[in-house]
């Protein structure tokens, strides 16, 4: 092969990082598609250049929840080999066409040409490998042999497919059971349209079904059938229910109308795309809009608000504005600790840091909000620069107008223990948990790294002759 300039070592110093390239403004405005656009294939052959296969390449090891070998696809890449950098993909990845998408990328975050130069673009690289596998007709169903075991999957999200996929292709028969209308967790019901097309989903849940895999939709386990009758009919379960609720702002005014949990905006727009609803139950349009929450959810409240056409759209947050840069206190190869910008920000809207919200306003006829009293707060840092507590700045109030607010403060972890005994499933060797219910509020690639990790655990357990 004919060594490229760009091949050298130094190929990270002399060519520049390709960051996210998205679609006009005015024109994603106007629809609900998604607002990143692929690189071209040469931008992406001349990005991987920029990868230097280091010594210890902390993408792999300690970036990616999956393990993914990103110097050698990205080398696959590079010479040309997309089927040898699928193969390579698409051995530790259930999922590269969502992660490729919506992840905030752990592994770029980790890239040792990162802090200094700009980290590989390891994200949209992905991307054109796994679009290419689809494109070029890869990616095709399983047909694994039959164990003779059943394994039944509460829950669809990244974490209950990752499980459910890894699972079908050790040869068990699996059931997924999900209590809404469609597959597909907080990936279809939560993340909007704008960064992650549902078809995409449908595209990934074809090929389940084709591979063997049910599911069975509007069935909440534990109403519409108990953990114990899926027990007695299969052999283990996988619990993968998820951060079902949502963490609440517990301040006079709270019960006014107007005010709503943000996954009721973002849940509801993505019915009403996907046709299952005939109108968003909770709609910005007209209206002057505070979400409460400074982080990704807030931002989608954001980027749907504007689509849904919201006068005004102000996002408020308790913690100080992050530094523009790596905070000290997240050294690489962390996560960075920093201001994040996201495309929606990119889109309108405002954002404040450091106000603390103490009651909401209303009318007392129309019972709806009209506003919120906010009071500015100070902050004390440790020597790292993390956030320590705040005090209060002064007295005085500013009252912030709105019509609609959206609270979007996270949501609270699963108390295991609460769990097992929902489902009554205290003290069951067959039964495995993961994604957020396990964890915690994270992310798809942590989930579904999850559930990978879950269907490993229950097949050795069966293997170990249980
Ligand atoms: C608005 C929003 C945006 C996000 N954006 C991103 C992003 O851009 N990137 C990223 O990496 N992460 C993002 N996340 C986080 C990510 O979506 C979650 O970490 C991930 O989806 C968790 O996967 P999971 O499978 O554990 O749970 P979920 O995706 O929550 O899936 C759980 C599933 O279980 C079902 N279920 C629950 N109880 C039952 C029952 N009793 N019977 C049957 N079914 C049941 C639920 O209906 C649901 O479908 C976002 C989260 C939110 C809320």
């Amino acid at each position: 092969m004919t060594i490229l300039k760009e091949d050298s070592p130094k190929s990270f110093l002399e060519i520049e990082r390709a960051g996210s390239v998205y679609r006009p403004v005015e024109e994603r405005l106007a629809d609900w598609h998604e607002v990143e656009q692929r690189l071209d294939r040469e931008t992406i052959h001349r990005q991987t250049a920029r990868c230097i296969n280091c010594g210890i390449p902390y993408c792999h090891g300690s970036g990616c929840p999956f393990g993914n070998r990103i110097p050698d696809f990205n080398r696959a890449v590079r010479t040309g080999d997309l089927r040898l950098a699928w193969d390579i993909l698409s051995e530790t990845s259930p999922f590269p066409e969502f992660t490729s998408r919506i992840c905030p990328a752990l592994c770029e975050a980790s890239c040792s040409a990162g802090p200094e130069f700009g980290a590989v673009t390891i994200r949209q690289i992905e991307k054109t490998i796994v679009e290419t596998a689809f494109e070029r007709g890869w990616v095709e169903p399983d047909a694994p042999r039959r164990i003779g075991r059943r394994v039944a999957v509460i829950g669809s999200g990244p974490a209950g497919l990752a499980a459910a996929q890894s699972l079908n292709r050790r040869g068990y028969t699996v059931t997924v059971f999900e209590k809404e209308k469609r597959p597909g967790g907080l990936l279809r019901y939560g993340i909007p349209e704008f960064k992650l097309e549902k078809r995409v989903i449908d595209r990934r849940l074809h090929l389940m079904r084709e591979s063997g895999i049910e599911f069975v939709c509007s069935t909440r386990v534990g109403i519409d059938v108990s953990p114990d009758y899926l027990l007695r009919k299969n052999d283990a379960l996988v619990v993968a229910t998820g951060t079902p609720t949502p963490r609440d702002l517990d301040i006079p005014g709270r019960g006014l109308k107007g005010i709503h949990f943000a996954l009721e905006l973002l849940g509801g727009q993505n019915r009403y795309l996907g046709g299952e609803i005939a109108a968003p139950p909770v709609s910005a349009k007209g209206k002057r809009v505070v979400i409460i929450g400074g982080g990704d959810t807030g931002s989608d409240c954001l980027g749907t608000a504007l689509r849904q056409g919201a006068l005004s759209v102000l996002q408020i947050e308790i913690m100080p504005k992050p530094p523009v840069d790596r905070s000290p206190s997240t050294p690489w190869p962390q996560w960075p600790y920093m201001l994040r910008t996201s495309s929606s920000h990119l889109e309108g809207g405002d954002r404040r840091w450091s106000l603390l919200s103490k009651r909401f306003l209303g009318g007392e006829k129309s019972g709806a909000v009209e506003g919120i009293e906010v009071y500015p707060v100070q902050w004390s840092f440790d020597d790292r620069g993390k956030p320590l507590r705040f005090v209060p700045k002064n007295d005085d109030p500013e009252i912030i107008s709105c019509d609609l607010v959206l609270l979007a403060l996270g949501f609270l972890k699963p108390d295991p223990q609460a769990l097992e005994s929902e489902f009554r499933l205290q003290g069951r060797e067959n039964v495995f948990y993961c994604g957020d219910a396990a964890t915690g509020p994270s992310l798809v690639v942590r989930a579904a790294a999850g559930g990978l990790d879950a269907a490993e655990k229950l097949d050795s357990f069966f293997r170990s002759g249980k």
